[in-house]
């Protein structure tokens, strides 16, 4: 068995008035999520936590038909967006309210990771950084279809669309990434106030260094403010030691 530890921090940042995200980091509770709500002020701060919300239950169900963690993923995500839905069904002027989501469990020696919208989840392992999760966005179709550079997506003017998102349709489709754990792994669950402001070789760079976990943390959202801190800023660690 692993012990993992883990931090979370969320910022206003610089520009905003309020802070639409959420993230949850107990570890006991077999789970972590970074939500980045839309819809404007009061809507988007409800979507994700709704979203944080309805996992809390999924998680702390005794229902023993839930209790593979993938099962438990993919229902956090399935009622949080029948929830929204209903919530703006009663209330029309919410309308279009929703949340991007990262949600990352634990099973042995196996992670699953729900994905919807363009909050990001990384690993870094061995000196790398990759990312997990695919955006769901406008601007990530066009790099896939070749039409634009990831360079050039990052400055796009469109790159806030996003395609996909919790408490927007019906059926929503979910990304479920799995993968196998090992010590010295280390996730970083982020919204992208974020990575709008800190290039990934940046991440890199703070994610490598020996600071504590919750130094890195801190770092991480000093360098998006001081890249402009445009957005809301969250980043979730978790250290597999
Ligand atoms: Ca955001």
């Amino acid at each position: 068995m692993f012990r993992i530890l883990s931090f979370g921090k969320t910022d206003r940042g610089l520009r905003r008035s309020n802070n639409e995200d959420v993230f949850f980091v107990k570890p006991e509770s077999g789970f972590f999520l970074v939500a980045d709500g839309m819809g404007g002020a009061a809507a988007g701060e409800l979507a994700s936590r709704i979203f944080s919300e309805t996992t809390m239950e999924v998680f702390s169900t005794a229902d023993l038909s839930q209790s593979d963690p993938v099962k438990r993923v993919h229902q956090s995500f399935v009622s949080a967006n029948a929830r929204i839905l209903k919530h703006t069904d009663e209330i029309p002027e919410h309308k279009g309210m929703g949340c991007t989501a990262e949600l990352m469990a634990f099973s042995g020696d196996k992670f699953i990771l729900g994905h919807m919208g363009d909050s990001r989840t990384y690993r870094f392992k061995n000196g790398q950084l990759k990312q997990l999760s695919k955006d769901h966005s406008l601007v990530q179709e066009q790099v896939d279809k070749g039409l634009i550079t990831p360079e050039e997506a990052r400055k796009h003017p469109m790159k806030n669309v996003i395609s996909r998102a919790v408490g927007v349709d019906e059926t929503p489709a979910l990304d479920l990434v799995r993968g196998n754990l090992s010590p010295g792994d280390l996730f970083l669950l982020c919204s992208d106030g974020l990575t709008d402001m800190v290039e990934d070789a940046d991440i890199l760079a703070v994610l490598a260094s020996t600071a504590l976990l919750a130094q890195k943390a801190e770092k991480l959202v000093a360098l998006a403010r001081a890249g402009g801190g445009r957005d809301n800023i969250t980043v979730v660690l978790i250290e597999i030691v």
